[in-house]
């Protein structure tokens, strides 16, 4: 079975091997820093795997999770990441 993508995927860089593959097999993680931080799962942007991921060669997108909670917010999202 081929996965077509991961959500959120945080995890994943508890594991490097895990992240070999998923950089190897092109497989995206559709990652949600912001919801990530109102939902408390990271301390601050910073903490987001989002950079992880990409120094590492994983595909991602970044995402407004569940739109109605979230709605609106991917331009706020993008110009936070620029930021940081
Ligand atoms: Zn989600």
């Amino acid at each position: 079975m081929k996965i077509e993508r991961v959500d959120h995927g945080n995890h994943a860089f508890d594991d490097p091997v895990l992240v070999k593959r998923l950089a190897q097999q092109q497989t995206p993680l559709t990652m949600c820093p912001i919801s990530n931080l109102r939902l408390k799962g990271i301390p601050s942007l910073s903490a987001s795997p989002v950079k992880k991921a990409l120094d590492a060669g994983v595909l991602v997108t970044v995402n407004s999770d569940d739109p109605s909670y979230f709605r609106g917010i991917l331009t706020i999202i993008t110009v936070q990441f620029m930021m940081h």
